[in-house]
């Protein structure tokens, strides 16, 4: 089946998300532009996966948990779990490998925590915006050894990109696919691609216009598509 999808979006967890990126409204966007699949990708944290996923169920939106990682070399990689307890077991791991350095909220924003009712929880002190202790060489066979599946991050962009810090996309990596943004041209890369919107506004979520083929609507489907195993 075609799945409309926008696999890559930051909630008001990520210091550079905007505060109205709560689950709710994200989700809600994500109906408004009827999409079918998304994706929360928070830089190194999970954490507002739980809500959304709910919410999304709660709606008919397949909720994919993710996140936006920052590897050792500063390359971002958008990882993907089949289901919030993977996410969050992923999230604990990240968490103690992720710089210790407090995040200063009136310079990077907050990193607010919230429920399914879009109620602040907590906000967390680590800055997300560091890097973590993972090397992209062992990105993808970490991240599969939770259930998941990954992809490097806005390949096309001038920094935090695998293109921008190691010149290529290595095939050591042993990534299937990439992700180019929507400035870059798909064509000008020898991989497969998704084209997500990276929004950190609500405005930016993706309307209705990338998709792919999956055998189903689930978070599981599109994992097995990512690894290459359907
Ligand atoms: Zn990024
Ligand atoms: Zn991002």
């Amino acid at each position: 089946m075609k799945i409309y999808y926008d696999l890559h979006i930051h909630s008001a967890l990520s210091p550079c998300g905007d505060n109205d990126m709560t689950p709710n409204n994200i989700v809600n966007m994500a109906m408004l532009n009827e999409l079918d699949m998304i994706a929360v990708t928070d830089h190194n944290s999970c954490k507002n996966c739980v809500a959304a996923v709910e919410i999304g169920q709660a709606v008919g939106l397949t909720v994919v948990p993710g996140m936006e990682l920052t590897t050792s070399e500063d390359i971002h990689v958008v990882c993907y779990f089949p289901d919030v307890d993977a996410a969050k077991a992923f999230d604990e791991k990240v968490a103690e490998t992720l710089l210790p350095v407090a995040n200063e909220p009136e310079i990077f924003g907050h990193q607010y925590i919230m429920d399914k009712d879009d109620e602040i929880t907590g906000e967390l002190e680590t800055l997300l915006i560091g890097s973590c202790d993972i090397s992209i060489m062992e990105v993808t066979e970490f991240v599969k050894s939770f259930g998941g599946a990954c992809i490097p991050a806005h390949v096309n962009r001038e920094s935090y990109s695998i293109i921008s810090v190691l010149g290529e996309i290595v095939p050591e990596c042993n990534f299937k696919f990439i992700e180019v943004s929507k400035s870059g041209n798909p064509l000008d890369y020898a991989y497969p691609s998704f084209s997500s919107s990276d929004a950190h506004y609500l405005e930016n979520i993706s309307e209705r216009i990338n998709s792919i083929e999956l055998p189903e609507k689930s978070a599981k489907a599109l994992i097995d598509y990512i690894n290459g195993r359907c």
